[in-house]
C-alpha cells in the first residue's frame, strides 16, 4: 500500500468517491498527481508516467508550458482575475478564433464544454423558436441534464436499436422528450427522424470526429447530407469541437471536412488545460443574443483574465508555430510503433481519427458508428491499457477515449514505447489465455 491509497483514504471522507468528479475514480488505482512538466506527470508514490490522456485532451503544448504561463502572470499582474466588465481581450481572442475558424462571426465565452454546448443549444433554440434537438449516438457534449441521454449500446443485445438511458440517477425524465439520439453515418435514420421531426428540431449537435467513442468518424458525405437535411428544415447544425478544435486541425474538424456549422464550441485546447471554452457562429444567429426579448448568456467567471490570457498565448502558439504538426507527427509515429506491436502478436487491429486525437480498435474493420464499436475487443484493449499504465504510459483503459498527442511528446522514445508496449500486450494476452 502506498502514500496514494493513504491519500484516496482520507479523501473519500470528504468527497464522494474520494475525487473530485466521477470519471477519475479509478478504484484503488485511482491517481493523486504530484508533479507534471511536458509530456509527463509523476503520481503520489513516485512513479513517472508519459501521458497520452492528457486530461481528456486539453493540454495540446504540454503541461506548464512557460510561454502561456507567463501570459497569464503578466495578465493576472494587470488586471487582476475578473472585474464583471470588459476587457480588450475579449474580441482580441475572437478576432484569432475568426482567423482559425471562417464560419465563426461571432462568439461569446464560456467556462466549460458544458457550458459552451449549453449556451450554443439555447441560442439554437432562441434562434428558431423550437425545442427539439438530437443528439449521435457515442458522442459527449458535457453534464447537463439534456445532453445526458444516451444509447445503451453497452446492454444492448444488438436487434432493434438500443435502449435510450440517462447517464445516471438526477436526470429529470421530462429532459429525455426533447431529445432524439441518431447514429451516426446512418443516411436513412436521418431522413426517417427528420420526415418525422424536422419541423420541430432546433438542431443537431454532434462531434463529427467522436473523441468520446474511439475517434469514430463521420464520413464526409453523411456530413453533408446532414447539413443539407439541417438545411431543408430550417434546423440549425452545431458542431461540438470541445475535443476537435484547435487539435487535429487549426480550424478543427470542420476544416478537415470542408463542412461548416452554423454553431461550433470549442473548450480544451484553446487554453492548454487552463479553464476557457466558447461558442459561436453565423452572425445572424449568435444576435439573437442580448436581442430585446433574446437569448440571456452570461455568467460572473465568463472570460475572465486567466482564462483569455491563457487563450490568446496558446491561439497565437498554435496559429503561428508548427506545434500542431508536431503532434500530429508523433501520433503518427506512435501509431506505427502500435501497429508493429499488434502486427507482430497478430492482432487485428484498426486506428481512427487524426494523429493527435486517435482512437486504436481491436478489430478487423474501421468501427463507423457506436454500435460498430461494440464488436470490437474492448477488453483486450483494457488489459492492454492497464499494462501500459503498469509500465509507466498513461491512457485511459476504455477504447472509446482516444489517444492524446501534444507537442511536448517529442522527446518520447519510441524505442522505449515498443519495447513497453510489446510487453504489456504480451501480458494482457496472457491474462486472456
Ligand atoms: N463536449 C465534448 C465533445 C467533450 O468531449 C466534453 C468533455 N469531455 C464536453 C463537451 C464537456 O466539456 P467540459 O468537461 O469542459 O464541461
Amino acid at each position: 500500500m502506498g502514500r496514494q491509497s493513504d491519500l484516496l483514504a482520507e479523501a473519500t471522507r470528504h468527497l464522494p468517491q474520494g475525487v473530485a468528479e466521477n470519471y477519475r475514480y479509478w478504484g484503488e488505482k485511482t491517481v493523486f498527481v504530484e508533479h507534471a512538466h511536458g509530456c509527463r506527470f509523476t503520481d503520489a508514490d513516485g512513479k513517472q508516467f508519459v501521458d497520452f490522456r492528457l486530461g481528456y485532451g486539453p493540454i495540446i503544448l504540454g503541461y506548464r508550458d512557460d510561454r502561456v504561463d507567463e501570459a497569464v502572470y503578466r495578465a493576472l499582474r494587470q488586471t487582476g482575475t475578473t472585474t464583471g466588465f470588459a476587457t480588450p481581450l475579449d474580441h482580441q481572442v475572437v478576432q484569432q478564433i475568426k482567423a482559425l475558424c471562417p464560419q465563426i462571426e461571432k462568439l461569446r465565452f464560456a467556462n466549460s464544454g458544458t457550458e459552451a454546448v449549453m449556451g450554443a443549444v439555447r441560442t439554437a433554440r432562441g434562434f428558431t423558436g423550437r425545442d427539439r434537438i438530437v443528439i449521435v449516438e457515442g458522442g459527449f457534449h458535457g453534464l447537463y441534464d439534456e445532453m445526458m441521454w444516451k444509447s445503451d449500446v453497452e446492454g444492448w443485445d444488438g436487434a432493434g436499436d438500443p435502449a435510450v438511458v440517462p447517464f445516471g440517477r438526477g436526470v429529470p425524465a421530462r429532459t429525455r422528450e426533447l431529445v432524439d439520439l441518431l447514429p451516426l453515418n446512418a443516411h436513412t435514420a436521418l431522413e426517417a427522424l427528420f420526415a418525422q421531426k424536422g419541423e420541430r428540431i432546433a438542431a443537431v449537435v454532434l462531434e463529427p470526429i467522436m473523441g468520446n467513442c474511439g475517434s469514430i468518424a463521420a464520413t464526409p458525405a453523411w456530413l453533408q447530407a446532414l447539413k443539407a437535411t439541417c438545411e431543408a428544415h430550417g434546423a440549425l447544425l452545431i458542431v461540438d469541437e470541445v475535443k476537435t478544435g484547435f487539435r487535429v486541425a487549426k480550424g478543427g474538424a470542420q476544416e478537415l471536412y470542408g463542412v461548416y456549422a452554423d454553431l461550433s464550441t470549442y473548450a480544451k485546447a484553446m487554453g492548454n488545460g487552463y479553464p476557457v471554452a466558447c461558442f459561436g457562429g453565423r452572425a445572424e444567429v449568435m444576435d439573437v443574443i442580448g436581442a430585446t426579448g433574446g437569448v440571456v448568456h452570461g455568467g460572473t467567471y465568463t472570460a475572465n483574465i486567466v482564462a483569455l490570457a491563457a487563450a490568446h498565448e496558446t491561439l497565437d502558439l498554435l496559429a503561428h508555430t508548427p506545434a500542431l504538426e508536431t503532434a500530429a507527427q508523433v501520433g503518427r509515429s506512435v501509431q506505427r510503433v502500435l501497429g508493429r506491436v499488434f502486427t507482430a502478436a497478430g492482432i487485428e487491429h484498426r486506428f481512427t481519427g487524426p494523429d493527435a486525437m486517435f482512437g486504436v480498435h481491436f478489430s478487423d474493420r474501421v468501427p463507423t458508428t457506436y454500435r460498430d464499436w461494440r464488436r470490437t475487443d474492448g477488453a483486450l484493449y483494457a488489459r492492454f491499457a492497464w499494462q501500459l499504465i503498469e509500465h509507466g504510459v498513461m491512457l485511459e483503459p476504455d477504447s472509446r477515449e482516444p489517444w492524446f498527442l501534444c507537442e511536448a511528446h517529442r522527446d518520447v522514445d519510441l524505442g522505449w514505447l515498443e519495447d513497453l508496449a510489446t510487453r504489456a500486450l504480451r501480458e494482457a494476452l496472457e491474462a486472456s489465455s
